[in-house]
C-alpha cells in the first residue's frame, strides 16, 4: 500500500473531561507517521479540536445528520461538525444501524453530506453473527459498499472503509487476521469496481472488533489493511497510543 496507516478512536458514549485531558496528553507525547484520529462524543469535538490543533491528530465525530439544516431537533451537520473543527466523521456503525435504524441509503445521504462539507466519512461495514454462519458476508459487505457508495463524486476527496463484523465489536473475539485480509481484498477490489483503481488503492481499509495493544500488530501486517477503528482500548490512553505507534512502523517510507 502507498499510503500511511490510520488509527481511529471510536469513544462511543464515553468520556468526559478527564478522558480528554489524558488522551490529549498521551498522543502529544509522540509524532506518529501514521494518521491518527479521535472520535469523541459530539460536545468535546471542539474542545478536543482546539487542544490538538497544532498536532497532526484528526478529531471526528461518530456520526452526522443526513440533512443539511431545518427543524431537525437534536441533529448535528456535516457543515457544523466541520466549522467546530472536525476533520472525518463515522458513518453507518453498526450500532447506529442496529438501534438507530440507519441503512445504506442513509449513509449514502451522509456520505455525501460529509464530502461537500470538507470531511473525510469513514464508512463502517459488516456482517452479524447469524450472517457469517449462513455465508453471507461477502452478500453482505458488497450491498453495504454499492448501496452506500455507488455513484458518490470523491472529486479528490478522502474516503475510508471500516470492516467492523459486529459479532466482534466489544466481545472481545476479534476476527482472524486471515478472515480479515480476506475481506478486506474483497472490499478493495469492490472499490475498484465502484471508483477506480488508483482511486480505490488511495481509501485507507481498516479493521474494527475488538482490536487491542496486543492483537493489533496482527492485523497491522496482512495485506490490504491499511488501519483500525479502536473503540474500547482507545478509552485507555496509554493502550491506544502503544496501537498508534504499531501503526506508525508500517509507515510508508
Ligand atoms: C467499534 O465500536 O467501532 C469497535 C471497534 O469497538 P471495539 O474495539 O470495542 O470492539
Amino acid at each position: 500500500m502507498n499510503k500511511n496507516p490510520m488509527v481511529i478512536a471510536n469513544w462511543k458514549l464515553n468520556g468526559g473531561t478527564d478522558l480528554i485531558c489524558a488522551s490529549v496528553a498521551s498522543v502529544l507525547q509522540h509524532d506518529f507517521c501514521a494518521q491518527i484520529g479521535i472520535a469523541p462524543p459530539y460536545v468535546y469535538i471542539s474542545d478536543m479540536a482546539n487542544f490538538l490543533r497544532n498536532s497532526k491528530v484528526m478529531i471526528g465525530s461518530q456520526n452526522v445528520s443526513k440533512f443539511e439544516s431545518g427543524a431537525f431537533t437534536g441533529e448535528t451537520s456535516a457543515q457544523m461538525l466541520k466549522e467546530v473543527g472536525c476533520q472525518f466523521c463515522i458513518i453507518g456503525h453498526s450500532e447506529r444501524r442496529q438501534v438507530f435504524l440507519e441503512n445504506n441509503a442513509s449513509c449514502k445521504t451522509k456520505v455525501k453530506r460529509a464530502l461537500a462539507a470538507g470531511l473525510m466519512p469513514v464508512l463502517c461495514l459488516g456482517e452479524n453473527e447469524q450472517q457469517r454462519n449462513l455465508g453471507l458476508t461477502n452478500d453482505i459487505i458488497y450491498r453495504q459498499l454499492h448501496e452506500s457508495l455507488e455513484g458518490v463524486e470523491l472529486n479528490g476527496m478522502d474516503l475510508c472503509v471500516a470492516y467492523e463484523p459486529i459479532w466482534a465489536i466489544g466481545s472481545g473475539k476479534a476476527a482472524s487476521p486471515e478472515t480479515v485480509a480476506e475481506i478486506h481484498a474483497f472490499i478493495y477490489q469492490e472499490l475498484i469496481g465502484i471508483f477506480d483503481k488508483p482511486t480505490a488503492a488511495r481509501i485507507n481499509i481498516l479493521y474494527g472488533g475488538s482490536v487491542n495493544k496486543d492483537n493489533a500488530e496482527y492485523f497491522l501486517q496482512m495485506p490490504n489493511v491499511s488501519g483500525l477503528l479502536v473503540g474500547g482500548a482507545s478509552l485507555v490512553p496509554e493502550h491506544f497510543a502503544q496501537i498508534c505507534v504499531l501503526a506508525s512502523k508500517s509507515c510508508a517510507i
